[in-house]
């Protein structure tokens, strides 16, 4: 059997690859994050019940040629050859994809990107990021680095008007400034916290924003335009068919919507159908683009 894990910042999530493709989810147990050997311990009790083939949806960045990860929210993983080092503690073959590749994956097999040629999945979550599928297959670029959007800067301390008000945030990638600094929950977090002095959480100003709140309104509106200014960008480089969305701030229909009126806005093609859409694998996309992958790595789903 094939078992399948979706390991995040928080909770390990552990299930079982089925023939018709799905993955059942069994359990969910928490991330050890600051210790190796616990951590493999948690993965080992993960995967009792494994017994042939392991492919594993991993957070952050991972470079699937040199096989190091190097995962903020698990630093007890920083700089280790994870599928390697797992697979000789398991005594099973590892296959490792990250997070985003694994939605993007699952988006355009079996969900809002199905049949279609083009379909760059994003994350707005704690962090932005991204995964790009061409005619079926995962791009996954030099170094592994395609579909990584949130990193490079973005904010022009000579913008002018509200956007000039928003600090130069620190981003965990080292630069100052990137779309992962103000195109996360904690972005919108921080530009609201900038521009009237008050720390809120994303629920809280999407909340105020829903209620009509002026404060709240021109933080959205500063984060979705800043949001929406990269993401134009892209979609003029990719053309996707679809921009399937994952992450915590995708439950928010009313600001997908106005993610996707102001990207539609500013590029070159004309989308006469949404654009930026909340994913059919919103919730459950690491699972299901480890099963795709394990199918694409190991082959048949049986033993
Ligand atoms: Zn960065």
């Amino acid at each position: 059997m094939i078992s399948c894990y979706d390991i995040g910042g928080s909770f390990i999530r552990s299930g079982a690859l089925q023939s018709a493709g799905t993955v059942e989810e069994s359990e969910r147990i928490e991330t050890p994050r600051n210790d190796w050997e616990e951590f493999v311990q948690a993965v080992k009790k993960a995967a009792a019940t494994a017994t042939s083939r392991i492919s594993i949806s991993l957070a952050g960045a991972y470079d699937q040629r040199t096989g190091i990860a190097d995962v903020a929210n698990i630093p007890c993983l920083h700089g280790r050859e994870v599928e390697k080092e797992l697979s000789a503690a398991l005594g099973l073959p590892v296959a490792i994809i990250n997070d985003a590749n694994a939605f993007a994956l699952a988006e355009a097999v079996d969900g809002t990107g199905r049949n279609k040629p083009v379909v760059f999945g994003i994350i707005l979550g704690s962090g932005v990021g991204g995964g790009l599928v061409i005619n079926g297959d995962l791009v996954t670029g030099f170094g592994g680095i395609a579909g990584e959007w949130g990193h490079g800067p973005i904010i022009d301390p000579a913008a002018g008007g509200t956007l000039s008000r928003i600090g130069h945030f620190a981003c965990g990638c080292g630069l100052v400034g990137c779309v992962d600094a103000v195109g996360s929950a904690r972005g919108m977090e921080r530009i609201h916290s900038s521009l009237h002095g008050t720390r809120l959480s994303s629920r809280e100003i999407t909340r105020d924003w829903h209620q009509g709140s002026e404060e709240a309104t021109e933080t959205v509106d500063a984060f979705t335009t800043l949001l929406c200014r990269a993401l134009s960008v892209l979609v003029n480089t990719l053309g996707p068919d679809v921009i399937p969305v994952s992450g915590g701030l995708s439950n928010d229909s009313k600001l997908l919507e106005l993610i996707d009126r102001k990207t539609r806005d500013l590029v070159l093609a004309s989308y006469a159908e949404p654009l930026v859409v909340r994913g059919d694998f919103a919730q459950n996309g690491g699972l299901h683009g480890a099963g795709i992958f394990a199918r694409r790595i190991f082959g048949s789903v049986g033993e």
